[in-house]
């Protein structure tokens, strides 16, 4: 039998979009995280309860939020981050779709303590009661996220265990580290500090941060087996750089791949597959190349609206990335042994 067309409730729409962006843990802990980035944060420090299922609290030095826009930062398409489609076409933020608290909020118990440089005092908006009072904080924004999933039993369910989701949430973070040598991540779990990589002085050449901030994050190895990578093309409409590892340092598995458009990382077959063709020669059998690689690109160049996390892109020109991708990596491998041995930061 024939039921009648109606426009869905407010709050099932937030939830059915939810499910796009918000899948466990760690996808809170991205979207909380990128937004604290787009605040213009130096510290940030996660915390989290039961692998982040109980709560994820994000802790920033960023703008914050003044207290009349706080209802704001929860609506669904609410955002500070574009205005108009030229915008959204050239946008460098890591949030443009002004979805993620919306969509959070309704799959969890969900706070915002924030306070703005010039504001007398904090505010602490409570998303269910929508209560909102004064509180005290320094200049910057707390998003605590509590109970994840409590109103959508079907989706906790698919939870694996607190110490995978917070294996999960670690490499959430971790993929944010990588990409901002210059903010300072600390992240706790259950009242223990399990990872905390310190901000480096702004100053520092860019390579050397990142060499720096990839000796904390993944391991002094993984710098000491891996080699510069720097190109430009095209008049510096595509830049390339970070890190390749030596073709020994190669691994059964494809986990340390890390590649990144304009700050944010993604998961690309272009890159991928540009990657892999640069260790042809050097590669053999299933063995996968360890890197982290970092496109800057006009962002005219780019479109990053393709998916609602926001993890594919689509490249205006994919053969001109794939191009350039795999000479950048073809070479940093070419570069004499010994020649590195100086080149090579500690
Ligand atoms: P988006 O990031 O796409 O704009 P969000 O739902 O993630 O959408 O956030 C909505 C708005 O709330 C943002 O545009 C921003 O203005 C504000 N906001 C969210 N988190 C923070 C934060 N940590 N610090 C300052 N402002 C924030
Ligand atoms: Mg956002």
């Amino acid at each position: 039998m024939r039921r009648p067309i109606q426009d869905l409730p407010d709050e099932l729409i937030s939830q059915i979009a939810a499910g796009e962006v918000v899948e466990r843990p760690a996808s809170v802990v991205r979207e909380l995280v990128d937004n604290a980035l787009d605040a213009g944060a130096h510290q940030i420090t996660v915390r989290l309860l039961a692998g982040g299922v109980r709560l994820i609290s994000v802790e920033d030095d960023g703008c914050g939020i003044p207290p009349e826009e706080l209802p704001v930062a929860l609506r669904r398409h609410a955002t500070s981050k574009v205005r108009d489609l030229h915008e959204l076409e050239s946008v460098t933020t890591m949030g443009f779709r002004g979805e993620a608290l919306a969509a959070v909020a309704s799959v969890s118990q969900t706070s915002i303590l924030s306070r703005t440089a010039d504001a007398d005092s904090a505010w602490l908006l409570d998303a269910h009661s929508g209560e909102l009072r004064r509180a005290a904080r320094a200049q910057g924004t707390t998003l605590e996220v509590k109970e994840l999933f409590f109103s959508t039993p079907a989706r906790r369910k698919f939870l694996k265990t607190d110490a995978t989701e917070l294996a999960h949430c670690i490499e959430s973070v971790r993929r944010h580290a990588l990409a901002r040598p210059d903010v300072g991540f600390a992240i706790w779990h259950e009242g223990k500090l399990v990872e905390q990589w310190r901000a480096l002085p702004p100053d520092t050449e860019r390579s050397q941060a990142l060499a720096r901030r990839l000796a904390d994050v993944l391991g002094q190895d993984f710098v000491d087996q891996s080699l510069p990578v720097e190109r430009v093309f095209h008049n510096g409409a595509i830049t390339v750089y970070g890190r390749a590892g030596l073709p020994d340092a190669a691994r059964n598995r494809g986990d340390q791949q890390y590649s990144y458009v304009n700050g944010r990382f993604v998961r690309d077959k272009v890159i991928s597959h540009a990657a892999k063709a640069a260790y042809e020669d050097v590669l053999h059998g299933h063995k996968q190349p360890v890197y982290a690689l970092y496109i800057e690109i006009d962002p005219l160049r780019v479109d990053v609206n393709v998916h609602p996390t926001k993890i594919e892109v689509r490249f205006r020109d994919s053969r001109e990335v794939h191009q350039a991708v795999k000479h950048a990596v073809e070479d940093a491998l070419a570069v004499p042994r010994a020649q590195l041995l100086t080149q090579t930061e500690p």
